[in-house]
């Protein structure tokens, strides 16, 4: 994080009583109590600014965008495109180099899918540098949420390739010295998160990028976990490719975005084909747009992704600065509260590493989904269960866990909540010493 660990928030302004009014869901109650929303990485929630946005263009501009000659249709066309140059900035990155997606599990498959047609001999030359042969390596991580992990699995089903992982050390960090020895030529792809949705640990990109180049792989960051805490610069970070959610950075469901540079943009074959993406065809075939309307086949998710430039209009004005000094002081809170609450094992405890304010943990002797209800009656709403990785659970041993995630609108007082609500749930199920 560009922000230091250590500093406080009274360096830069952040006034959080104001933030958390923008938030209208986080001024209900559940269960007779003020919801204390700790289950941001799941999904984030959403400030008025993003739900006006959706619904002003709705109600005033709605059109199909990139057709007809209408006025209203214009102006469809140029709020979808202003919301991708916004977008595309928010990761440092030429509205070319963006790609609307559903979210990051579309734009994973959109990229092993455009790699399984390149190894079945689509897109032409260009694109045979990504053909995958019999043998040849896809990395990926002991740490992957499934979405980064099944699509690699199914495009090595396809076309022959083998897939192996670098695994996890005891404290959550990736294991890097057995990742040079597991990355070697026949290495195609290198696909890993930036941030574990479950371990909240930044991984090393600079390290891993240099790996994959040492090589010639293609990187593939999931950069889900990041997006909603950390000032992004794709571009910077060296990633051939790059996916994440709208829905965890503030905007809404069904759409994501694809990074990608523009000479692997350039070079890879679509995925989905249809409308919007072509620009000849005939009945027999089809050439197609320069990215990104290459791999943008359908009708896109435009009102979501004009909520999608919203929310990052809304973290501009917020401030990347003031939002990482705000989060690092609810990350200490939480990991030293954790550490102080008996019977509490933290997966990944590494200390030192930078993180967000994500921790996942086991209780001992009671079972997630009790400390899941526990919680949940006084308003504290977490996640419980394998968080969609579970090759990381079964490293660790266990089958499921509890994970508190917060985000810039959360309190010290609603970490405190949580805690202390926390350290009932063991006598309350007669799990004590
Ligand atoms: N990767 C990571 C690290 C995630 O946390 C998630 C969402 N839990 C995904 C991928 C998939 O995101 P989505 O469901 O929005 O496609």
């Amino acid at each position: 994080m560009a922000v230091p660990r250590d500093a406080t928030s009274f360096d830069v302004p952040f006034d959080i009583a104001s933030v958390r009014t923008d938030f209208p869901i986080l001024g209900e109650q559940v269960n007779g109590s003020p919801l204390v929303y700790l289950d941001s990485a799941a999904t984030s929630q959403k400030p008025r600014a993003v739900l006006d946005a959706e619904a002003s263009f709705l109600s005033r501009s709605n059109a199909a965008v990139h057709r007809g000659a209408h006025t209203l249709a214009a102006d469809a066309t140029d709020a979808f495109e202003d919301a991708r140059v916004a977008v595309a900035a928010f990761v440092g990155a030429d509205p070319d180099n963006l790609v609307w997606t559903s979210g990051a599990t579309a734009g994973i498959n959109l990229i092993a899918y455009s790699i399984g047609n390149a190894s079945l001999g689509r897109g032409g030359e260009a694109a045979q540098r990504f053909a995958l042969d019999p043998g040849d390596e896809i990395v990926v991580t002991e740490s992957e949420h499934h979405a980064n992990l099944i699509p690699w699995q199914e495009l090595a089903a396809r076309t022959g390739a083998v897939l192996r992982h670098i695994p996890v050390l005891d404290d959550g960090r990736l294991d890097l010295e057995a990742a040079a020895g597991i990355v070697g030529p026949r290495t195609r792809i290198i696909a890993f998160p930036h941030v574990s949705n479950v371990l909240g640990i930044v991984n090393p990109v600079d390290e891993l990028v240099s790996l994959a180049r040492s090589v010639g792989a293609l990187t593939v960051l999931d950069a889900c976990q990041s997006a909603p805490h950390l000032a992004l610069d794709l571009p910077g970070l060296g990633v051939d490719l790059a996916v994440f959610s709208g829905h965890k950075v503030f905007a809404p469901y069904g759409v994501g975005a694809l990074y990608g540079r523009s000479e692997v943009l350039e070079a890879l074959p679509p995925f989905l084909t249809g409308g919007s993406m072509i620009t000849t065809v005939t009945l027999e075939a089809a050439e197609y747009l320069p990215p990104p309307q290459r791999f943008e086949a359908g009708t896109q998710p435009v009102s979501q992704a004009i909520g999608l430039a919203a929310a990052v209009r809304y973290l501009g004005a917020l401030g990347h600065d003031a939002i990482a000094v705000r989060e690092a002081s609810l990350e200490r809170r939480l990991v030293a509260g954790l550490r102080e609450v008996a019977g509490v094992r933290i997966l990944g405890d590494a200390a030192g590493v930078d993180r967000v304010a994500l921790a996942s943990f086991d209780v001992d002797g009671v079972h997630a989904h009790d400390v899941g209800q526990f919680l949940d009656a006084r308003g504290v709403a977490v996640r419980v269960g394998h968080h969609c990785a579970q090759p990381l659970h079964r490293r660790f041993g266990l089958t499921a866990t509890v994970r508190a995630s917060a985000a810039f609108y959360n309190t010290e007082d609603e970490i405190d909540t949580f805690l202390d609500a926390l350290s009932g749930v063991r006598p309350f199920f007669g799990a004590s010493a």
